[in-house]
């Protein structure tokens, strides 16, 4: 085994002129990329380190710590133990720990797939505790690999927080060894898939002691939202950032048509406060608020994201007291829609729907028609106001381009409520150039203030040395319109001291 640690242990400038030729570890495809079962990374280190007949130990300690970015990191893992400490701690999790993780594995296997084995592409909605603390199986699964005689490996699925069960073998994920009585940690020295890492037991045993248990339509509805952005991850060009909740929860408003954010709120059923924050991007909600969105909408967090417009259809909760409790006789309902349709204000069904208290569901049943011509007149009002609001957006930023003076798109965005992302999606190379202008300009103006402002020191030195006053930063200070400069900006000190300098002081 050392001879292998040997060939592969390198210097960092060994292991560049291997990556110019080959990858330095076997570039082994991670397992079920393209599927909603993608392998987790701890399951594709423990394949890695088996074929390549290493403990996960020796392959991180000898191979992967020398080119992990994080000096701590590489400094923990080169000299203690890779259970413990923050590897384990953060392994599959979005952190900065599996990130350097990945670059390295990247590196080592020239695999550009092993980015799918985590949820780092989603940070943007679930920045962290997407991971369940410890290991989870499911028995069924493993036995049926194992006697098919399929390649063993833990799906990334099986190590999030929010799923519980299998929905194959609608049983609950299995987390404490049957063979020990532990709870097995993401990484270990003898970490190796379908095994306990303590006591070797086979984790398929446990099949004895499971019973079926059905799964609730809430828990299938959370498998499949993230079975669906596991599956399609690798066909995206771009993963949401962390101020994309808040541009969704906008993005809903609006479709809905919903004029107020509190509407919108009390439409979602949470607290005004918290859900403002989310809303104005000042913070993040967490996976189960996101779940619990996109059930609400009747769709999925995916389509959320990806959709260009939303295709929802969604359910009013009714609370207990609400004036909506009441059934809503057929014939009203009917009436309603028929006023709507009437009237010259265009409101979207499901506004209508929540305003006169009835449910879309019932409407669209016994009304198809009615709502039919609803829907298409409000899509059509709806891509109406897209496009006038693209000429807005055009319009604007060309005026904005012939400023006499530039501004910082920060600033286009908030002098006209315009967001940075909807003009950058829209008109981006406008966006760069308005940025470019605004480099430009700021460029300039640094350069003629150092001219004026060296010019300014020049005189106020010459004249106290000519008058016999030593001309210290204090004096020339009391002088200077803008005084802060010789105190902070270490450009103007530096002229300062050149001046100096030529007098002789
Ligand atoms: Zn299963
Ligand atoms: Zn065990």
């Amino acid at each position: 085994m050392s001879n292998i640690i040997g060939r592969m242990k390198d210097t960092n400038s060994q292991i560049s002129s291997l990556i110019r030729t080959r990858s330095v570890l076997y570039s082994l495809e991670p397992l079920g990329i393209g599927t909603p079962f993608v392998e987790s990374l701890s399951s594709y280190m423990s394949r890695l380190s088996n074929i390549h007949n290493l403990k996960v130990s020796s392959l991180i300690r000898e191979v992967v710590s020398p080119i992990l970015e994080n000096p701590s990191l590489r400094k923990e893992v080169q000299l203690g133990t890779i259970s413990g400490g923050i590897t384990s701690r953060y392994i599959n999790e979005n952190s900065i720990v599996t990130q350097d993780y990945l670059r390295a594995f990247e590196i080592l296997t020239c695999q550009k797939n092993i980015q799918y084995t985590t949820m780092l592409n989603w940070k943007g909605l679930f920045p962290k505790n997407v991971r369940n603390k410890y290991r989870r199986w499911c028995p069924s699964c493993l036995n049926q690999m194992k006697y098919n005689s399929e390649i063993l490996y833990e799906p990334l699925l099986w190590s999030l927080k929010d799923i519980k069960k299998c929905d194959i073998h609608e049983t609950k994920l299995v987390e404490t060894c049957p063979g020990c009585k532990k709870k097995l940690g993401h990484l270990h020295a003898k970490y190796q898939v379908g095994y306990c890492q303590h006591c070797g037991f086979w984790l398929g045993e446990c099949i004895k002691h499971i019973e079926r248990d059905t799964i609730s339509e809430e828990e299938r509805f959370i498998i499949n939202n993230y079975k669906e952005l596991i599956e399609f991850a690798p066909t995206l060009s771009w993963y949401p950032n962390k101020l994309f909740s808040s541009f969704l929860l906008n993005k809903i408003k609006n479709e809905l048509g919903f004029s107020s954010k509190r509407e919108l709120v009390r439409f979602l059923d949470y607290n005004y406060e918290t859900a403002l924050q989310w809303i104005n991007g000042e913070n993040i909600p967490s996976s189960q608020t996101l779940l619990r969105i996109s059930k609400r909408l009747n769709t999925t967090l995916y389509k959320l994201i990806y959709n260009e417009h939303l295709e929802i259809a969604p359910t009013y909760k009714k609370s207990e007291g609400d004036e909506c409790s009441k059934n809503i006789p057929l014939k009203e309902v009917e009436q309603r829609l028929k006023d709507a349709i009437d009237s010259e204000e265009i409101i979207s069904l499901y506004r209508i729907a929540k305003d006169f208290c009835f449910r879309v569901q019932t409407a669209e049943k016994h009304f198809p028609l009615l709502c039919g011509e609803l829907k298409t007149r409000y899509k059509i009002y709806k891509s109406k106001q897209r496009l006038d609001r693209k000429i807005e957006i055009e319009t604007k930023l060309h005026d904005c381009l012939n400023k006499e003076i530039p501004i910082s798109l920060i600033s286009f965005s908030k002098e006209h409520g315009i967001p940075i992302k909807e003009a950058k999606r829209y008109y981006p190379s406008l966006c760069d150039k308005v940025i470019q202008r605004y480099k430009e300009y700021l460029f300039i103006s640094k350069k003629n203030r150092y001219e004026k402002l060296k010019i300014e020191l020049e005189m106020i030195i010459f004249d106290l040395h000519k008058r016999g006053i030593h001309p210290s930063k204090w004096e020339i200070a009391k002088r200077m319109k803008e005084p802060q400069y010789l105190s902070f900006d270490k450009n103007i000190i530096k002229i300062y001291e050149q001046i100096i300098d030529t007098l002789e002081y």
